[in-house]
């Protein structure tokens, strides 16, 4: 189609349309020009993710039969027997539990360090503080039933200021009681670095060397398929994750992953539903077929999220904002993080996300005291799945530095969307008016 003269089919008339400018379309697509190399990366990752997911389908004969669902006990239930064993595959682990009855990722992070931590154990973090709603999982915020309660200690060494791990401290941490190690892989709420898969390889190797029975799980969330390997790869002996963020693709409305060695897995399972009955149970209802098809979609799904990134990054480096990662950095997971400095950038930037969104994209979002987080957060999120945030959505606390947590999109053309429309609200808010600082 001659889009010059049908201008009223072009994609810019669109963009204009739907509220953008013309200066905000202009500086996009600048921006974008010089992205092509960067998202071909991306693609190859993709493709390459593409085949193992769908190797381990195969491998594993899933068949259609695989998609139904059982009701009551969900004994011999086949689909999410399988479904598991695809799991163990992609992430080349023993076993792997991978349930709806796993409520979010906190519920899954709480049932492997729960189930694999006895009284008098101690739980080490060498990469720092964990995401918020873990302090109350292991009772560095006091909460009911964390694992202090039960008699788990805990110790965290820093990061050293430039990122890279204090192996003196770590070692000087690691002690007779130590029996878990836990490493998270994204950044979380926080602007240090996301650790890419072969820092985490070395950081394991490390504590392996100073006691080689510990336990060494990784915080997956956000990072699956982002590169061709994961944590398992190099030695992680549980990696554990959400399904309403990257493996899920978001056609999973529910559920968790837990997927490491036999004898972790099956730690989690008799923990997850009862002693005596573990994996056995747990019916799977009518979910098995979004949570196969999710995986087969999560590694494009990924791929787009993790584009909408690298734009965002870029546009906002270019106006004069810190952005972690920058714009160059290689990428170890889905979340881009944008330093607004004050409430309002925050604010609009979440309103430009929720304007942009397929569902409930007329609401605006504002600051709320959420469960789990110690200062009010604003959350931009019109998602399919309430909460979904392999979606696209953003969340800031409301706390210095004002940090905006960006991340998902289904499609990266969504993505796009998304991130022009967060600007555009910056623009009509005053916050940004020059393009090239
Ligand atoms: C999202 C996330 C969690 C918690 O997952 P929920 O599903 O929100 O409970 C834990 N750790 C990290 C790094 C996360 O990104």
């Amino acid at each position: 189609m001659n889009t010059e003269k049908n201008s009223d089919y072009s994609i810019k008339n669109m963009y204009l349309e739907r509220g953008i400018s013309e200066e905000v379309y202009a500086f996009g697509e600048q921006i974008l020009a010089d992205l092509s190399e960067r998202f071909q990366k991306i693609d190859e990752n993709a493709e390459y993710n593409q085949l193992k997911v769908l190797k381990a389908l195969q491998d594993n004969q899933v068949s259609e039969a695989c998609l139904l669902g059982t009701t009551g006990y969900g004994y011999n239930d086949l689909g999410r027997d399988t479904l598991e064993r695809v799991y163990a595959s992609v992430f080349h682990t023993e076993d792997a539990l991978v349930r709806p009855q796993i409520t979010c990722g906190t519920h899954a992070l709480a049932l492997a360090l729960m189930s694999n931590l006895r009284p008098g154990d101690e739980l080490l973090s060498p990469v720092g503080k964990p995401y918020d709603t873990l302090e109350e999982v292991i009772g560095i915020r006091p909460s009911k039933g964390s694992l202090q309660e039960y008699g788990v200690s805990y110790r965290q060494v820093e990061l050293l200021s430039d990122g890279s791990f204090d192996y003196e401290g770590i070692k000087a941490a690691i002690n007779e009681r130590t029996k878990l190690v836990t490493i998270q892989r994204s950044k979380g709420y926080q602007t240090r670095p996301t650790l890419s898969v072969d820092k985490i390889g070395e950081l394991i190797a490390f504590v392996k060397a100073q006691k080689p029975d510990v336990i060494c799980m990784v915080d997956n969330c956000y990072g699956e398929f982002v590169e061709r390997t994961e944590p398992s790869d190099v030695g992680a002996d549980m990696v554990v994750g959400s399904l309403i963020k990257n493996p899920g693709g978001g056609l999973a409305p529910i559920g968790g992953y837990i997927a490491g060695k036999k004898e972790c897995v099956e730690n989690a399972a008799y923990r997850l539903t009862s002693p005596g009955l573990g994996r056995e149970v747990g019916a799977s209802l009518g979910i098995l077929s979004a949570f196969y098809q999710g995986l087969f979609l999560a590694p494009t799904v990924t791929a787009g999220a993790l584009k909408g990134a690298i734009f965002a990054a870029n546009i906002y480096e270019r106006l004069g904002f810190r952005v972690v990662p920058d714009g160059q950095e290689s990428r170890h997971d889905i979340i881009q993080a944008v330093e607004f400095g004050s409430p309002e950038g925050v604010i609009a930037f979440c309103e430009g996300i929720q304007a942009a969104a397929p569902i409930d994209s007329h609401v605006v979002p504002e600051p709320w005291a959420m469960p789990g987080y110690d200062s009010d957060v604003i959350m931009a999120a019109g998602a399919f799945v309430s909460g979904s945030s392999i979606e696209l959505s953003a969340d800031g606390p409301i706390k210095p530095p004002y940090a905006v947590y960006f991340q998902g999109g289904l499609t990266w053309q969504h993505a796009k969307f998304g991130i022009l429309k967060s600007l555009q609200s910056l623009v009509d808010k005053g916050i940004v008016s020059k393009f090239f600082p």
